[in-house]
């Protein structure tokens, strides 16, 4: 892992300060209500959260990988769900930065500092197998239009950008990036999901938008390619949430343990207590390690694609397993809503199924393997 700069230490030192003072009191509230509340995603735009890794000559502050993601992790520690969207819109400036025309990204990329982006592939027909999407994109003169229709869109009906997986012929996916502002865009369901309540996660509809050429990412038929390259991008800073809630269970497993008593002695003397904490702290330091290594791949231009399915793959798990040890120390308290834990479990089980389910993402790391 590269080591960590001066301008480094002090931008986690101001994400530690503001998750403390700004996020986690909102982390149970927000559970509640299932929403962020009023306010809180306009002060953490001002703060300049989300130009964090836009590069300075589109306005952004320029943080590479590793820094980004373990920014990520902090902000986990307090709460997931602002995590997780800081995540979707990052996942997809790395895709117009990847593959937008040069135009395309003057156009677009100096709005990100204000402006959330999002990634749509998933529809009705499933999330899971790409090629059997219905939206489309047909040509009519000298511009395209796009129709369909894509749920479960993390940040949709927040974000006003959205790259769009549709078809460009029967068997040719492409990418193509429309703005909310655009005639034929508006905004379905929201999801009524059991975790990372905060997090908005809805639906978007397209009627007749009408783009030019260079709203296409890459060449017509990359939408595969995009997709997958999507999915890598998020898998890594999933890595860092996960490993964030890990934190988070842990504290909150450790900290009660010395608290209470059994008999006269704090459960921390039992060994039962102590399995459980070892356990949970190993599985927190095994994602850590994956999530570290992929972004430092990812830095370094290496190929990081199997290192962070990985690293989701493995973490998912191992944060709904640390989270329902956590829930045992704390017996009938965790299995209150009173004590963030269960909620923790909810909010980490949607890491098995965001951004490619850990089925998926166990084929891919097999056929990796089978390819070495
Ligand atoms: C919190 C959250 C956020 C999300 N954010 C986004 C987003 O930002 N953008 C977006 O496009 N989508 C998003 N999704 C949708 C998500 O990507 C899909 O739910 C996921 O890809 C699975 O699709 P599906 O739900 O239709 O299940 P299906 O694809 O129908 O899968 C059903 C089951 O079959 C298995 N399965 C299906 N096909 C295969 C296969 N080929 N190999 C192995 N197993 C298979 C799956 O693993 C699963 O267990 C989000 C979902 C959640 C929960």
């Amino acid at each position: 892992m590269s080591t960590t700069t001066a301008a480094e230490k002090l931008l986690l030192q101001m994400v530690d300060d503001y998750t403390q003072k700004e996020i986690a009191p909102q982390d149970m509230p927000m559970d509640a209500a299932g929403d962020f509340p009023a306010g809180f995603m306009e002060k953490l735009t001002a703060t300049g959260f989300l130009g964090l890794m836009l590069p300075q000559e589109f306005g952004g502050a320029g943080f590479g990988p590793e820094i980004t993601a373990t920014v990520l992790n902090h902000i986990a520690r307090g709460n997931a769900s602002t995590a997780v969207t800081l995540e979707g819109h990052f996942k997809t400036i790395d895709q117009l930065l990847k593959y937008g025309t040069p135009a395309l990204q003057q156009q677009l990329l100096p709005t990100a500092t204000d402006r959330i982006f999002a990634f749509s592939m998933t529809e009705a027909s499933g999330g899971s197998n790409p090629m059997s999407i219905s939206s489309t994109a047909t040509r009519e003169g000298n511009h395209w239009v796009l129709n369909g229709d894509k749920i479960m869109i993390t940040n949709g009906g927040l974000a006003e950008v959205y790259c769009v997986l549709v078809k460009t012929a029967p068997t040719e996916l492409s990418v193509f990036v429309v703005d909310q502002d655009m005639p034929g865009f508006s905004f379905g369901k929201r999801e009524d999901f059991i975790g990372l309540r905060g997090t908005p996660v809805g639906e978007i509809v397209m009627d007749h938008i009408v783009v030019d050429d260079d709203h296409l990412l890459g060449n017509l038929g990359d939408g595969g390619l995009i997709g997958d390259s999507a999915h890598d991008d998020a898998r890594v800073l999933m890595g860092a949430v996960l490993t964030g809630i890990m934190e988070h269970e842990l504290k909150i497993a450790t900290d009660y343990a010395k608290e209470r008593k059994a008999g006269d002695q704090p459960l921390t003397a039992l060994q039962v207590t102590q399995r459980k904490v070892a356990d949970m702290a190993i599985r927190k330091e095994t994602t850590k390690l994956l999530y570290q290594q992929a972004a430092h791949l990812k830095a370094l231009g290496q190929p990081y694609s199997e290192l962070a399915a990985m690293a989701k793959a493995h973490g998912s798990r191992a944060a709904v397993s640390a989270g329902d040890d956590a829930l045992q120390i704390l017996a009938g308290y965790g299995y209150s809503r009173e004590y963030p834990v269960e909620h923790l479990i909810r909010d980490a089980r949607a890491l098995e199924i965001a951004e490619g389910t850990v089925e998926k993402m166990r084929s891919a790391i097999a056929l990796a393997e089978f390819n070495h």
